[in-house]
């Protein structure tokens, strides 16, 4: 079944890695795509789950952490928290179903790719109301425990913006290493 010219491997990456229009203002690196990682990822022969952008969908595009009271909680925060967490907690599971729909057929998911620094994507730092500092942002701290919670141990790389050349060879290591395998 399935044997035809697919890979049957998936990455999942993060949605701004596609389309930067998503970004938040003044935080777009490229017209569109991100373009040598996006390059690396589609040369790799894998397929593409692009994630949906948890900010954009959640938040709007024209977003920040204000609610309507006018306090500044933070973009992590206000996905962590009431109707932001609940709609996070959606997206997560529909890309949760694609994940085991893929796996039911022997499909490998490869990787998954996120954006240090993003109070949404980011994976090893995230931007809380204070700023920068260690942790996950709230879309990929949520998907990893949907992972955890089914036994998938699955890795996570992080692009980050102006260190794009350095963070697309992780991209690309992990792309090799999913080859040989
Ligand atoms: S929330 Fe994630 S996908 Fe959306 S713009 Fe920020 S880093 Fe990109």
């Amino acid at each position: 079944m399935f044997d035809d010219q697919r890979s049957k491997k998936v990455i999942l990456v993060l949605h701004c890695l596609l389309n930067q229009n998503a970004r938040i203002d003044g935080c777009a690196y490229f017209p569109g795509a991100m373009r040598e990682s996006a390059r690396a990822v589609v040369d790799s022969g894998v397929g593409i789950l692009q994630m949906p952008c948890a900010e954009l969908h959640c938040l709007g595009l024209d977003r920040s952490g204000r609610m309507r009271d006018g306090t500044d909680i933070g973009i992590r925060e206000a996905l962590l928290e009431g109707e932001g967490l609940k709609a996070c907690r959606d997206l997560v599971r529909q890309v949760m179903d694609d994940v085991r729909e893929y796996q039911k057929h022997g499909f490998r998911i490869i990787g998954v790719v996120g954006n240090d620094g993003s109070p949404a994507c980011g994976v090893d730092t995230t931007h809380y109301v204070d700023g920068e500092r260690a942790g996950a942002g709230a879309f990929m701290e949520i998907l990893r425990e949907e992972l955890t919670r089914r036994g998938l141990d699955i890795p996570f790389v992080a692009l980050r913006d102006h260190e794009w050349a350095e963070r697309t060879a992780r991209i690309r290591a992990l792309l090799e290493s999913a080859a040989e395998n």
